[in-house]
């Protein structure tokens, strides 16, 4: 049979534009009724149902299981290996992260290291150059074309016997963990069946999912970048609090393999927090810093690139090595000729429209008129600011051919051919 030749394909639908008639070719459907319609039933469910307070207390503290099943499982244990889990820690993680309902830890971890690897590209698979909501969940709504597929290596998951679990079982996961065990938990507690279902169930998930969604959307878009600014990511406090702690991203992009996402104490971390609890109880172990020292380096290197740009904006004078060179007589003769140029440090200055703005008077800065003034500019009469010395290089016209103290050796000859 002849091979099929990629010109003789039919066009992926994605290579198609998005029409009235073939639309919903080009969602992906499953996605978008997990993270879309199912959600949105439960909001008008909300309506329908009182909400307890003791199943507002456990929507909120399975919120932080399943938040901690994402942060803590599959992005800092299985995404990025930043420290090691015992097995019970694993499965539970597998559980509640799997009741987030984003995914499971093989999809979501792949997707992941994607992000890493081709940040900002056309193969990140949500690239916040595509715009902020594509980033945030209209990668998931619409098909992605398999062309632009970054790849990326997930040996180590398929050998974790739990992630392959998760992943064989993932429909029956978070039917489970999404949805009944929430329901079970309030039904068989308090007999809040309803309120369990909507509110711990499908609300919760729903504000799981876009808490998670915001880490590849708000901390692309909203923040600082105190360690690198080639690329999107950014820190930001509110991406923390919505996150269980991942919004310090541009520190997380440059050290993925970081167990922390904030490295400061009172910065808002709970995922950093809980790994180091489970490490003191015997859960977890191998928390992978950076040494303080890699760190500051970054933060050091992008404060100097800052401030670079800034300096690079002021005038600082022309370059020295693009001034013309002048012979000690010649910038006499033009002192001579009503120029007033004063030499200071071997660099002639023309100091023509400053004379009555000089701040010691006229007559001070006129005395320097067609001399080499180095000693009376830097303390011989006066020992100019800082602020005198850069605007004095704002009026730089020569460079005396010699440098600096001619006029003394031009003394010390006359004085030795008198001799
Ligand atoms: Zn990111
Ligand atoms: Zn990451």
């Amino acid at each position: 049979m002849a091979k099929t030749e990629p010109n003789d394909r039919k066009p992926h639908i994605t290579e198609q534009a998005i029409t009235l008639g073939n639309w919903h070719h080009h969602v992906n459907w499953v996605n978008t009724s997990l993270i879309l319609i199912v959600p949105l039933g439960g909001c008008v469910a909300a309506f329908y149902t009182k909400l307890q307070a003791v199943t507002a207390a456990w929507a909120i503290m399975y919120y932080f299981w399943t938040g901690l099943g994402i942060t803590a499982g599959y992005h800092r244990l299985w995404a990025h290996r930043s420290y090691e889990a015992s097995r019970p820690l694993r499965i539970f993680l597998a559980c509640v992260g799997g009741g987030a309902v984003q995914g499971s830890i093989r999809w979501w971890s792949s997707k992941h290291r994607a992000h890493h690897r081709w940040t900002d590209t056309v193969k990140d698979p949500y690239s916040v150059m595509k715009g902020v909501w594509y980033s945030h969940f209209m990668w998931m709504v619409l098909k992605q074309n398999p062309k632009n597929k970054g790849r990326t290596d997930i040996s180590d998951l398929n050998e974790d016997p739990v992630v392959v679990w998760q992943h064989r079982n993932y429909g029956s996961v978070i039917l489970v963990f999404g949805v009944l065990f929430p329901m079970l938990v309030a039904g068989l507690g308090w007999g809040d069946w309803k309120g369990g279902l909507v509110y711990a169930g499908i609300l919760r998930f729903l504000f799981v999912q876009q808490a998670t969604f915001c880490v590849n959307s708000l901390a692309h878009w909203l923040g600082e970048q105190p360690f690198d600014d080639r690329n999107s990511p950014r820190d930001h406090v509110v991406t923390a609090l919505v996150t269980l702690g991942e919004g310090y991203h541009n520190f997380h992009h440059e050290f993925p393999s970081d167990y922390r996402n904030a490295i400061e104490w009172w910065q808002y971390d709970p995922t950093k927090w809980s790994i180091w609890t489970w490490k003191q109880v015997g859960l977890a172990s191998n928390l992978k810093e950076f040494r303080a020292n890699e760190i500051e380096k970054g933060r050091v290197q992008q404060l100097q690139k800052k401030v670079d740009q800034k300096r690079a904006k002021l005038d600082w004078g022309v370059p020295l090595g693009q001034l013309p060179v002048v012979d000690w007589d010649d910038f006499i003769a033009e002192t001579q000729s009503g120029k007033a140029l004063v030499a200071i440090a071997g660099v002639i200055h023309d100091v023509t429209d400053f004379i009555k703005e000089h701040p010691g008077g006229k007559t001070l800065i006129s005395s320097g008129i067609g001399k080499d003034a180095t000693a009376m500019f830097n303390g011989g009469v006066y020992m100019h600011s800082n602020a005198a010395h850069n605007l004095l290089s704002t009026m730089r016209v020569g460079v005396i051919r010699g440098g600096g103290d001619v006029e003394i050796w031009r003394h010390q000859n006359k004085q030795s051919a008198i001799a």
